[in-house]
């Protein structure tokens, strides 16, 4: 039987058949994956195949699991070698933001967008509680607009009290697989409660969405909304890390930046200082943001450019 992971403690697996039907499965004997490098071999959004174990209705055994789309990874805490998946197969990652309780800063949604990128995982910006905004607040979400729907991002505002991008907010979820992030206190689980208010006793019975200052290990977790389509929350992930990008490649994940490095005058080009380089070029002619511009500045520092 087909069926896909949901949850994974460890050792058992929530999965679920198309039908939905959930089992506790695990994984029996020596399980090989070719070239597998991660400290775990199955996670939240991997398509498995199963058997009922000794003509159990609940417990089953995972017998292969399906060549994944795409995963996100976290560096393993013990070995730095080894990769933790966090999630595979996604459609999409949303990232909630808000620019007041708490401010979401530029800095932190570029990162998000480079990982996306780094993953091939579409991402979507929600800049939610547009209710609570200043004219301060709004100059800078047209700037985010202007600048994130350019780069070619689906940029979604929204504001419960207010009821605005609500449905448009439903629509971005229906029917894919979404990996939700946000710092907590955006407005992630009243989000989610509003669209589907079903799924509400499940996601406060989960340690909460954030996972800020709660120490005990927490598990990524899949649910299925009632219209369609999943969310996968993995409380305390509030970044994901750049571990594996060379300050080389991310000129790569700026998508404005991608389709012109090319004419830059040296191939080995990292668009700081060198001559004749057209992304300096179009950053001056106002064709690349500034503000992007900073933030690969800021990140191409993290990554130990030589550089620098
Ligand atoms: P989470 O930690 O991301 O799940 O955030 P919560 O959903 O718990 O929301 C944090 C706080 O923000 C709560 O007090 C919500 O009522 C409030 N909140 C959520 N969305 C909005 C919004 O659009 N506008 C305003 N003004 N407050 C909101
Ligand atoms: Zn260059």
């Amino acid at each position: 039987m087909k069926a896909k992971v949901y949850k994974s403690t460890g050792s058992w697996y929530l999965v679920k058949t198309p039908e939905g039907i959930s089992w506790n499965a695990r994984i029996k004997g020596i399980f090989k994956i070719e070239g597998i490098t991660s400290t775990n071999p199955l996670a939240v959004g991997d398509e498995v195949e199963i058997e009922p174990e000794d003509g159990s209705r609940e417990r089953a055994v995972i017998q292969s699991i399906q060549p994944r789309k795409n995963e996100i990874n976290r560096q393993s805490p013990s070995t730095r070698s080894q990769h933790h998946v966090v999630a595979a197969n996604l459609d999409q990652a949303l990232l909630i933001c808000t620019l007041k309780e708490p401010r979401t800063s530029r800095g932190f949604v570029d990162r998000f967008l480079v990982a996306c990128e780094a993953y091939h995982i579409p991402a979507v910006i929600v800049l939610n509680k547009i209710d609570l905004y200043g004219k301060k607040e709004q100059a800078t979400e047209e700037s985010w607009r202007s600048v994130y729907t350019k780069v070619g991002y689906a940029f979604l505002p929204t504001s419960l009290p207010q009821g605005r991008g609500l449905e448009a907010f439903r629509q971005c979820l229906e029917g894919r697989i979404t990996l939700l992030c946000g710092h907590s206190g955006v407005g992630k689980s009243s989000l989610i409660n509003q669209i589907s208010p079903t799924l509400s006793l499940k996601t406060h019975s989960v340690s909460g969405w954030s996972g800020k200052g709660i120490h005990t290990t927490t598990f990524a977790e899949m649910f299925d909304l009632p219209f369609g389509g999943q969310i996968i929350d993995i409380p305390g992930l509030r970044e994901f890390g750049l571990v594996d990008i060379s300050p080389q490649e991310l000129s790569h994940y700026f998508p404005e930046m991608r389709s012109r490095i090319g004419s830059c005058r040296f191939n080995n080009c990292l668009h700081v200082n060198e001559p004749g380089c057209a992304i300096k070029k179009a950053l001056e002619e106002g064709i690349i943001s500034e503000d992007r511009y900073v933030s690969y500045c800021n990140i191409l520092e993290t990554l130990g450019s030589p550089a620098y």
